[in-house]
């Protein structure tokens, strides 16, 4: 049988058949002030500078949050100081791990609240917070509730302590999902902590300091800062401060880098990424196909994982790329909130500048770009799931993360070449491999160069699993007993 032709086959399966009536979740029920300042010493107090944080499905504003100047990030600094040396490092882990438990619990019974949120402040689907960003997050939270009081077992003979203050700074791209990554391990191995989240995504971390009253943590265990990359800059100098960990990009993680040189503060980088997902000639295709769309499409491909890079063996390529379009041509782009959508806004006017202008790059060079020609909502930052074929590896696309539902397709002949052509970029964070064959799975996981390698999935996250990076995506490890060591003097 022929290959589809892949732009009929979508006008006649998708068409005027397949139309979903829109099912959207109601935001009536969701809570939240229509200003914060910062969550310090166990309360929400005033702050100065306030800025608005948009949907930007709409373009409307949600909230306004403040921006914490020196002296604010101070205040939280002396917080956390004081409630590690008063309360929190002389809790047993049996009693820390109760906290952590409360919390998981709260931000499971707050679920659809913390979902529809995440959505409106993010843009990401609700059917991705509902299913993948609310479970994660409460799953981190109870999977480091359980090490708080195992820590002498899992370093036997180490005498595990805690480091001190850490100052965390996550990326918007995960808001919650960063959060717990960030908090649970620290909080576990008895550390206090000032986080600071995106500009662009203050909301779901002032909810969740309301999840920290309900939970009644003690005062000025977890303080939340809000502000620009000023604000963050003014916690990676302060003095006090024992450990940051940061998520990001590898720009401002070298930056932070810099500023902390010759200081005894430690330091954890989570940084950006250009993953390969390579298919060979003797996968699964069609299922392979949708591991292709999860890798890129989803979260709107903001992710510092997303399989960004397609590797095709030459043989199985245009078969794969009919396919891909196919599929592609079924994806739903629009309102986050529709329950039906598959893709929806990207974070600010900014990313989807940055992605346009990378795409347009693209174009000049040479590749070929083909996109979904799906009605894009009239308001809001959307932007069409796009793919590049004639991609060659000198190509911007094809070396520098775009951040956005930009796929770049290339072909390699053998398995060495396509080992080459992963690892052949400055970054180092995941992989996918799509292969019947067992054996040809490791023996490639094991030659790239990569934290996180996926065999015949991809995108998969458990708490229990350490995830990290090579090169230019940072290093040290987050999840599983790994991402205790930050945290812990050994
Ligand atoms: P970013 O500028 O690195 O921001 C990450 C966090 O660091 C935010 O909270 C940010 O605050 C803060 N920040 C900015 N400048 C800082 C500084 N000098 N010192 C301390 N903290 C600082 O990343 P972005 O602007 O959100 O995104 C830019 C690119 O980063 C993306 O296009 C993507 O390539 C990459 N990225 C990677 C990840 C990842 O998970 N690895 C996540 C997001 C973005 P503000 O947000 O308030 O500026
Ligand atoms: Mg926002």
């Amino acid at each position: 049988m022929t290959n589809p032709a892949p732009d009929s086959i979508p006008a006649l399966l998708f068409g005027d058949l397949w139309q979903y009536a829109p099912a959207p979740e109601k935001p009536d029920f969701v809570k939240f002030e229509k200003r914060y300042g910062h969550f310090i010493n166990g309360k929400f107090v005033e702050g100065e500078n306030y800025f608005a944080s948009i949907n930007p499905a709409t373009e409307e504003t949600l909230l306004e949050v403040a921006t914490a100047d020196e002296k604010m990030v101070d205040q939280a600094v002396q917080a956390a100081r004081q409630a590690y040396e008063k309360v929190w490092r002389k809790l047993s882990g049996t009693e820390r791990g109760k906290y952590l438990y409360r919390i998981g619990r709260l931000i499971q019974e707050n679920a659809m609240e913390l979902a529809i949120l995440e959505s409106m402040d993010n843009g990401k689907p609700i059917k991705e917070t509902r299913d993948i960003d609310v479970p994660l997050c409460a799953a981190h939270f109870l999977y480091y509730a359980g090490w708080a009081d195992k820590l002498s077992y899992a370093f036997p003979g180490a005498n595990p302590s805690p480091i001190g203050v850490a100052g965390q700074i996550i990326p918007w791209n995960f808001p919650l999902l960063m959060l717990a990554w960030k908090l649970a391990p620290a909080l576990a191995a008895g550390n206090t902590v000032v986080l600071k989240p995106a500009e662009t995504t203050p909301l779901t971390a002032m909810k969740i300091a309301e999840i920290l009253q309900k939970a009644e943590l003690p005062a000025g265990v977890v303080n939340i800062i809000n502000g620009a990359g000023a604000s963050g800059a003014a916690l990676v100098r302060h003095p006090d401060v024992n450990k940051i960990a940061f998520t990001g990009s590898t720009e401002v993680g070298k930056i932070i880098q810099r500023n902390i040189a010759g200081t005894p503060k430690r330091l954890t980088l989570e940084l950006g990424g250009k993953g390969a997902n390579i298919i060979f000639e003797d996968a699964a295709l069609d299922q392979a196909v949708e591991g292709i769309v999860n890798g890129i499409f989803f979260n709107q491909g903001q992710v510092c994982c997303a399989g960004s890079r397609l590797l095709v063996q030459e043989s199985v390529a245009e078969q794969v790329v009919a396919k891909l379009k196919v599929r592609m041509a079924s994806l739903r782009v629009g309102d986050p909130l529709d329950k039906n959508t598959d893709v929806g806004a990207i974070n600010s006017r900014q990313q989807m500048e940055k992605i346009g202008g990378l795409v347009a790059q693209g174009e000049r060079e040479g590749a070929h770009l083909w996109q979904c020609d799906c009605q894009l909502p009239a308001h809001g930052f959307f932007f069409r799931p796009s793919i590049f074929t004639e991609v060659a590896m000198s190509h911007t696309i094809a070396q520098e993360e775009i951040f956005g539902p930009v796929l770049s397709i290339l072909t390699f002949r053998t398995p060495a070449e396509a080992v080459e052509k992963a690892n052949n970029t400055q970054y180092g964070l995941s992989a996918g491999i799509w292969s019947d064959k067992g054996s040809k799975l490791f023996k490639v996981a094991g030659a790239l160069r990569a934290g996180v390698v996926w065999g015949n999935t991809y995108n998969k996250f458990d708490p229990a699993s350490p995830f990290g990076g090579y090169k230019e995506s940072g290093f040290g490890r987050e999840g599983g007993l790994q991402g205790l060591y930050p945290y812990l003097k050994l």
